[in-house]
């Protein structure tokens, strides 16, 4: 029997917690949904604060060990992890659009982009190297050594079911920390599947932990442990600064991926046909729920006609259903509280003086599932909630601008920084507002900005840290600086 149809049966797959090497069950346990028909797909184990407590202390002790194996034998475990990752691709894909909703293409996608960042982690944890210090006094010496920080808890998000457990918990593990990694309620079962090959990778028990449950229960457990020296997140940025509060009673390290609010910027002399396959890409990756996706369109003059000539079109031709149908390039949102959300931005930006000029509504009712149409909607004002917040859906949202400086005026008018897009062909321009747009990541001519070799992360309230190349390994490492006096 393949995955798909037994997942209809949730008794034959993991749905428990992976603590010390072991699957631990609990007595409650929560449902995951198929947002694409809302049928309950498994129960999944709520182990509460006392879980969270076993797994930290499983994680404590198994550092002690872990951080003095060797970085080669770290590399060979982290990249068999990789190896089974991808050997199973289409299974863990299968999980991914089931419970998530994107489509199996994106997921098999998804799977390999993760795992990107495992081998390149796996090499890395040869990588970390100190350096040697002239220092001011005659006879002594200094030098540099990097050391893992310890116990890091990793809480991550549902639109990237696999690749931001993978971003976080591989640099990790190569830098010689280990791990308790909480997954998003909403898609525990591709973390869960990543947590069983972890197990078959032979990771030493207590090395690599993953706890399902409520995120009330288990948070406060990792930001408030003396056990844990590091949390790692990648969510809301409200929740972000609820996990950083929490963590500064301990004066514990963070590194949090929070939300954006991403201009991508089409300037006059832009190719604008590749100003519009790139806003699909951006705009409709994993239905629009991503932290980088296009959130902010914004045209200048002069050609926001011909530009939205084109992109509405494009935008029609996009298919809506099943992550499972061939051809679907969207699927549903998350839950039925995304898309209720989605229809009151759309509410909103009419009120405040935009226009929809293809889509608007909801799918449900046909669909059956989380599903809403690809929608362009033109001219809401900056009052409005679609300029101001992360859209998290389908929808295209233009605006036009005057020159250069009205339009970086625009893009940096949001307390959000992470990925921002520039469409031109003029090098001052890239220059110039590359440099100016107040962003951790600009992409130019392109339409997206992640890469296992290449820092990921924002500014402002998107964030703090990096993730990805040899920056998202240190990020898990503290810097010791050795003085050796009198040698001579
Ligand atoms: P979204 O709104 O996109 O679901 P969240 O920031 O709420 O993003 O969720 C991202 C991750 O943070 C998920 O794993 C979620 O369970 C977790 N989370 C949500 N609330 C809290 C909290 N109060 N403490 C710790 N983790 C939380």
């Amino acid at each position: 029997m393949d995955l798909k149809s037994r997942l209809n049966d949730p008794t034959l797959f993991k749905t428990d917690s992976y603590i010390k090497g072991e699957w631990v069950g609990a007595q409650t346990r929560f449902q995951v949904i198929n947002p694409a028909n809302m049928a309950p797909l498994a129960e999944v184990a709520d182990i509460e604060a006392e879980g969270a407590h076993k797994a930290v202390k499983a994680a404590h002790q198994a550092f002690q060990s872990w951080k003095k194996v060797s970085p080669f034998e770290r590399e060979v475990l982290i990249q068999r992890w990789h190896d089974l990752i991808l050997e199973n691709k289409d299974d863990l894909a299968t999980l991914l659009t089931s419970e998530m909703g994107k489509p199996f293409e994106e997921a098999k996608g998804e799977i390999d982009y993760g795992a990107g960042f495992v081998t390149w982690s796996a090499q890395e944890a040869k990588r970390l190297y100190g350096e040697t210090i002239p220092v001011q006094r005659a006879g002594t010496r200094g030098w540099t050594i990097r050391q893992p920080v310890g116990v890091v808890g990793c809480i991550t998000p549902w639109n990237f079911p696999a690749a931001m457990i993978t971003r976080k918990c591989a640099p990790a593990l190569a830098a010689g920390c280990t791990i308790v990694i909480k997954p998003a309620e909403d898609t525990p079962l591709t973390a869960l599947a990543l947590a069983e090959l972890a197990d078959r990778a032979g990771f030493p028990p207590g090395v690599f932990n993953m706890i399902t449950g409520e995120a009330k229960e288990i948070g406060p457990v990792l930001t408030g442990s003396d056990d844990v020296a590091m949390i790692g997140f990648t969510g809301s940025t409200e929740v972000g600064k609820l996990l950083m509060e929490q963590a500064a009673k301990g004066v514990k390290r963070v590194a949090l991926e929070l939300g954006g609010n991403a201009p991508f910027i089409i300037m006059d002399d832009a190719d604008l046909d590749k100003a519009v396959a790139g806003v699909i890409h951006s705009k409709f990756r994993a239905g629009g729920q991503t932290c980088v996706c296009a959130n902010r369109i914004i045209v200048q003059e002069g050609v926001a006609d011909a530009f939205l000539a084109k992109l509405k079109p494009a935008i029609e031709a996009v298919k809506v259903g099943d992550g499972f149908d061939r051809d679907v390039k969207i699927g549903p949102v998350i839950h039925l509280e995304a898309l209720e959300r989605i229809e009151d931005l759309v509410r909103d930006a009419q009120d405040h003086g935009g226009t929809v000029l293809s889509g608007g509504h909801s799918l449900r009712a046909r669909l059956g599932g989380a599903f809403f149409e690809p929608t362009l909607i033109e001219g809401a004002s900056s009052a409005s909630k679609i300029w101001n917040s992360e859209i998290f859906g389908p929808v295209a949202s233009v605006y036009r601008a005057k020159d250069e400086a009205d339009i970086l005026a625009m893009a940096n008018n949001t307390p959000y920084g992470l990925a921002a897009y520039v469409y031109t062909r003029d090098i001052g321009r890239v220059y110039r507002l590359s440099e100016g747009l107040d962003y951790g990541m600009v992409a130019v001519n392109a339409p997206s900005v992640g890469s296992p070799a290449t820092p990921f992360g924002g500014v402002k309230q998107s964030g703090i840290g990096r993730e990805g190349g040899k920056w998202g390994v240190e990020e898990f490492t503290n810097l010791k600086f050795v003085l050796l006096g009198d040698v001579e």
